[in-house]
């Protein structure tokens, strides 16, 4: 073959997406039960249906050899699983351009310099208030101490980046947009605001009343500050801005507002081992039986992966009307 040659990449969908991106849940547990993501009484799988982090371990292989540059741990709450850092350990010797894993922050004042030892690149750390009740109230339970605490321990430990994620909703966290701003210019850290995805039964709010648009977050922070679009391309969801006095890069992930599917380049793989194709479609592919019913051959698991690109659908549908569109939270959709 021609040394210069590049093969395709054998993960391109129908849409002519390239596939480059997977995130994976490790658990679908969480200490916390923020009101937007999960109800309050929650039903955990039976600890047999969840991957173990070997077969974990082996999806992401499996994945990195067909092409993929970028993994993200996720959940539930990724730090609630024992042993995390054994498979972030074997991942990290993959060769990744990009290693991070998605946290709400409570555990990370203890694991912050393991993580970085393991080969973690990168966090992103979701906080939605700076007010120790309203955080207690959103999360259902959650200590902000806990969460800013270790905020700091990743600082301290010199990750390649860190972003705070904020999912905003109106009349509940709307008012501390501008202090979420401030604090990432403080630390010099980057931001995302979300909009609220209509994932799941909740029944703490109705979510068509606490839609707030990104659009509307950004006006917030302009009456402040002056948003430029950032040059940088993540291939992701996210439309980056800069403020001129700041390092600080502000994101806006808006499901509802800005369509970006055309531009999807990811799937995720549940903590049962579904592949999903698309966060907001039902579609989704087993590969824990692959996996169990050939424990020492990744040709079936390769095959399969390959197969269900095929399936990636061209968009999805979500609307803002407080309909639930998808049944499955996003703490088991690997968020
Ligand atoms: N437990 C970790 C955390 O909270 O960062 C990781 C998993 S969590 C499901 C990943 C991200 O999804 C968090 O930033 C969370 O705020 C966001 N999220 C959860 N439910 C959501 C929803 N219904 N709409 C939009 N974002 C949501
Ligand atoms: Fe747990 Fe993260 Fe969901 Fe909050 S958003 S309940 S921290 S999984």
């Amino acid at each position: 073959m021609n040394k210069f040659f590049t093969p395709p990449s054998p993960l391109i969908d129908r849409f002519g997406r390239q596939v480059n991106y997977v995130r994976l849940s490790v658990t679908d547990r969480c200490d916390l039960r923020c009101v937007y993501c999960m109800s309050e009484n929650m039903t955990f799988l039976p600890r047999e249906q969840v991957l173990s982090l070997e077969e974990i371990g082996r999806i992401a292989s499996v994945f990195v050899s067909l092409g993929v540059e970028k993994i993200r741990l996720t959940g539930g709450e990724p730090l609630v699983r024992r042993d995390l850092l054994d498979l972030i350990g074997h991942i990290g010797q993959l060769g990744l351009q990009d290693f991070a894993m998605t946290t709400n922050g409570t555990q990370l004042s203890h694991f912050a310099g393991s993580l970085k030892a393991a080969g973690l690149k990168r966090l992103n750390i979701s906080l939605d208030s700076l007010d120790p009740a309203k955080f207690r109230r959103i999360t259902r339970n959650g200590d902000l101490d806990k969460v800013l605490e270790g905020i700091e321990a990743a600082r301290a430990v010199g990750f390649e980046g860190i972003k705070l994620n904020a999912v905003i909703m109106r009349g509940r966290n709307d008012d501390e947009v501008l202090d979420l701003i401030e604090l990432v210019r403080r630390l010099e850290l980057d931001i995302s605001f979300i909009e609220e995805m209509p994932l799941g039964v909740i029944s703490e709010h109705n979510r068509h009343e606490t839609y707030c648009s990104s659009d509307d977050v950004q006006q917030i922070i302009e009456q402040h500050y002056a948003l430029q679009p950032a040059s940088m391309k993540t291939g992701g969801p996210s439309r980056y801005f800069k403020m001129a006095d700041s390092l600080s890069r502000v994101g806006f992930i808006s499901p509802h507002s800005h369509n970006f599917c055309s531009e999807c380049n990811r799937v995720r793989v549940t903590a049962e081992g579904r592949l999903l194709l698309c966060l907001g479609n039902e579609h989704s592919v087993d590969l824990r039986a692959i996996l169990r019913r050939y424990p020492r051959d990744n040709t079936p698991l390769r095959e399969a992966i390959i197969d269900a690109i095929e399936l990636k659908p061209e968009q999805h549908h979500f609307t803002t009307d407080g309909d639930v569109q998808i049944l499955r939270f996003m703490s088991s959709s690997g968020g």
